[in-house]
């Protein structure tokens, strides 16, 4: 049966398109019924934190992906499997497989008259043993070609003339990560390695090397490079790339999940936005497209906002909880008004497109006085917003009953006299009242607040 796996290396923060590997491998796994298989890839001590394990399992557990292979709860750690790879190193040099060579990179360069160049071969028929220093190279075929089943690219083939006699093991016997790769895909039964198409260049290494360990290579699957609004490949030092950042963000997970699947893929029939069931049932890996995907901020955006307006008023309430306190929010324990917050929650949920977004459009209910900004005060004043805003305060005085279909009639009215558009007349009302120049219902909004500190909200930006 399928067997894949997703095997990060904990060097940072992880990254959305660590997400999509992960996911792409998942949906294949949920598809047929396969094991999904996590393996960190931990034994680059040097570059590894135990910080960022966790930051991965943890964003995995977010995205509702898990290891769950029957023969081994949770993940497997490459550094746990080192004495195997060690023992494949040997079995390749009995075999005569691979050969140690003494040759420094400055060797190469003098004798091939390039330092960009591969290695020359020189130490292969020379029949050294081991020594600390001597590193154990792989000898790969002189001629043919080897040919990788790659289920997005079209098996692609590579000469073999091409591919060097590439390092398995350092000078000090340990395994690099090209060989541990693949042991432990060998060791863990992986059916099908689906990857990022960075590691192409090392797929026919890694396939001549299953084949000398005698076992039949995998199905491959290179996944198509993840660009930003200019066509440049997602960094992290131009871009946002980390995934708990877009949770911070109010990036609900289910909508990062069903974005993240469309990174390359399309589920058909012009739908974008379906359950994860529904996705995982379309899924093939075979209709991922080769060219580049765009991870289009503002799309992930809009789809969370489809995301928040479907959730239900539970489900909306506990997923915007987080920021409706500190250090989101900037009222105290004491100034939150759960009833008042109950009260413009169906409104908010309508317009938010991330859950962060809340925070500032209800932040006039619990400040005792509203946000000062220069800007939105300017815009919102402007003539003749003074004169409006008194006409309002005396006309809303008197109101009865405090409600938002009279408070309209009211502000409706007062503009009229003035020869504006509610929109227009609405502006210094809303400004005086919660310091922004947008914002939730404004009628709705006053209704909630109460007479008095609309009141004495106007009064004082008329003082
Ligand atoms: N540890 C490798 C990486 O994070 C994964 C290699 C693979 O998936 O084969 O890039």
């Amino acid at each position: 049966s399928v067997r894949v796996r997703f095997a990060p290396s904990p060097t940072g923060m992880f990254h959305v398109g660590g997400a999509r590997s992960a996911l792409f491998n998942w949906a294949v796994a949920k598809h047929s019924g396969g094991t999904f298989v996590l393996r960190i890839e931990d034994t680059d001590a040097a570059r590894n934190k135990p910080e960022w394990v966790d930051g991965i399992l943890s964003a995995m557990a977010a995205l509702g992906m898990h290891a769950d292979d029957p023969a081994f709860e949770g993940p497997y750690f490459q550094s746990a499997n080192v004495t195997l790879h060690t023992e494949a190193a040997a079995t390749l040099f009995a075999q005569g497989d691979a050969y140690y060579c003494d040759c420094t990179r400055d060797d190469v360069a003098a004798r091939t008259g390039n330092a960009q160049t591969g290695y020359d071969g020189f130490c292969r028929e020379r029949g050294l043993a081991f020594e600390p220093g001597r590193a154990l190279r792989f000898r790969t075929p002189d001629d043919g070609e080897t040919r990788v089943v790659d289920l997005i690219r079209g098996n692609p083939t590579f000469p073999n003339a091409a591919i060097e006699d590439f390092v398995i093991a350092r000078g000090d016997g340990s395994p690099v990560f090209l060989l541990a790769n693949v042991v432990d895909d060998v060791d863990e039964r992986i059916t099908h390695v689906i990857r990022g198409e960075e590691h192409l260049p090392n797929t026919p290494k890694q396939q001549l090397l299953w084949e000398a360990l005698g076992q039949t290579p995998p199905t491959w699957a290179h996944l198509p490079v993840i660009v930003n609004e200019k066509r440049q490949k997602l960094s992290k030092r131009r871009d946002k790339v980390a995934l708990e950042d877009y949770l911070a963000d109010g990036i609900l997970p289910d909508a990062m999940v069903n974005y993240l699947m469309l990174l390359g893929w399309a589920p058909g029939n012009d739908e974008e936005i379906l359950p994860f069931e529904t996705l995982v049932e379309r899924f093939d890996i075979a209709d991922v497209n080769s060219s580049s995907a765009f991870f289009d901020v503002k799309k992930l955006t809009a789809f969370n906002g489809e995301y928040i307006r479907a959730l239900s008023p539970e489900a909306f309430a506990a997923a915007v909880e987080p920021w409706l306190r500190a250090p989101h929010a900037p009222w105290t324990a004491e100034q939150f008004d759960a009833a008042a917050f109950a009260a413009v929650a169906p409104l908010a949920q309508t317009r938010v497109a991330t859950l962060s977004e809340i925070t500032n459009n209800v932040d006039f209910l619990f400040l005792d006085v509203p946000v000062d900004d220069e800007a939105s005060w300017a815009k919102g004043m402007k003539e003749p917003g003074p004169a409006v805003l008194a006409d309002a305060r005396a006309a809303l005085a008197a109101l009865e009953p405090w409600e938002a279909e009279p408070l309209k009639d009211t502000v409706t009215a007062v503009g009229e006299r003035h020869g504006l558009k509610l929109g227009k007349a609405q502006a210094p009302v809303r400004v005086a009242v919660t310091g922004r120049t947008v914002g939730l219902p404004l009628f709705e909004s006053l209704q909630v607040l109460g007479r008095e500190r609309t009141l004495t909200r106007i009064d004082a930006a008329l003082a």
